[in-house]
């Protein structure tokens, strides 16, 4: 019967495609009428073959790149938007750092007026209040615009005091090559 089963196995796939005389067709039917095995081989060469791992690996590929086409938007926005964050973060935590207040576009805009447009001085921000002035610009001349004047005995070196009709103001003041700083305490 072993014998047999390899007869018919060499035989069924020119059987199949209808290329055996018809009594080795018979031979083969009858055969595969009495033996679970060869109809199992048989079944085997039916079933659609898999395609090749290779195959397998390139569908699952475009599968993946079709998908990252789709989230590539999404992604690239949320890593603008999180670059921008950052960028924003930075000049924030810059400019309170140099200038005295958050507000970067203020203070540069600040700064660009006070250097480039020759202003005197150019509130930045209001509360708390923050100037920035040309570097040589003095203090007193712009609380004198204000009607304040100052109160030398109570200066405590940067930080300085003006008054006006019994209301004090005090105001912390730096400078640097580019710009004078006053900060209202
Ligand atoms: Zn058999």
């Amino acid at each position: 019967m072993k014998n047999e089963c390899s007869i018919v196995g060499d035989l069924l796939a020119l059987w199949m495609d209808g290329l055996v005389s018809e009594d080795t067709a018979a031979f083969v039917e009858e055969h595969l009428a009495r033996c679970a095995a060869c109809r199992a081989r048989l079944e085997q060469l039916r079933a659609p073959a898999a395609p090749p791992e290779t195959v397998q690996e390139e569908r699952a590929f475009y599968a993946f790149a079709a998908r990252w086409k789709k989230k590539r938007r999404r992604v690239l926005a949320a890593f603008v938007a999180l670059s921008l964050a950052a960028a924003m973060l930075a000049a924030c935590l810059f400019s309170l750092l140099t200038f005295g207040t958050a507000n970067f576009a203020s203070a540069a805009w600040g700064l660009a007026q006070v250097t480039f447009l020759e202003e005197p001085w150019a509130e930045v921000s209001a509360a708390p209040k923050v100037v920035l002035a040309a570097p040589e610009t003095d203090i007193t001349n712009y609380m004198a615009g204000r009607g304040f004047a100052e109160n030398e005995q109570e200066r405590m070196s940067a930080l300085r005091v003006f008054e006006k009709d019994g209301v004090q103001e005090h105001v912390l003041c730096g400078v640097n090559r580019s710009f004078a700083r006053w900060v209202w305490q």
